[in-house]
């Protein structure tokens, strides 16, 4: 296995910690996931790699605003899930995303598979990105080390979000390691030890350094 994972972090709008972009490849081709603010230091860690797609996990600004420019420099397609388009064009009033994602999507990058997984709840079309070969997921603000991302401290569907969570990751081999897109990492075993205490607790928003 020759694939490797790098990241690139930006301070967060919101809640605090970093926002991560994540960068999956070997030594001649990356997928980008959520890009962030910045398209040169994404640029500079991918290197003369080629980039063969840009994933959007959701439409969020502070995770997609450089993603037609890194996308751009080799021409690849950005994707996005149908259901975040409207928020999407906040941030890109004049590109649309050339890649639909639907739920079972699968991108190849290196020598491993991306699956897509619409995980709705933090927006409508917020997918995870699973990778069986390298045993992670990439769950971008659907699932934090804290439990269901917030955004701008709230929540617009938790019911929907804990769903997904519960029915779409943590049906995961329990080492997987969970990659998102804000905070710490963790791991499918812990979420699903914390599981009954954020459905008990509700929707109350936690510093997303905290583990
Ligand atoms: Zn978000």
């Amino acid at each position: 296995m020759t694939t490797r994972i790098e990241h690139v972090s930006s301070p967060a709008a919101a809640g605090g910690g970093e926002n991560h972009a994540w960068i999956i490849g070997d030594d001649d081709e990356v997928i980008v996931i959520d890009p962030g603010p910045d398209a040169a230091s994404v640029l500079d860690a991918v290197g003369d790699r080629e980039v063969l797609a840009v994933i959007c996990t959701h439409g969020h600004a502070e995770h997609i605003a450089a993603a037609v420019e890194v996308a751009e420099r080799d021409e690849a397609p950005v994707a996005l899930h149908p259901k975040d388009r409207v928020l999407w064009r906040e941030a890109h009033p004049d590109d649309d995303a050339e890649i639909e994602m639907a739920d079972g999507g699968v991108f190849e990058v290196a020598d491993v598979r991306l699956e897509v997984m619409h995980t709705p709840g933090h927006t409508a079309g917020s997918v995870c990105l699973y990778c069986e070969e390298l045993g992670v997921v990439f769950t971008g603000h659907a699932l934090l080390a804290t439990g269901p991302g917030p955004h701008d401290r709230e929540f617009p569907d938790f019911a929907g979000q804990l769903n997904a969570i519960g029915e779409n990751l943590l049906t995961l081999p329990s080492d997987t390691r969970v990659l998102p897109g804000q905070g710490a990492e963790t791991t499918i075993a812990t979420a699903e030890k914390k599981f009954d205490s954020w459905f008990a607790a509700g929707p109350v928003v936690a510093d997303p350094d905290e583990d």
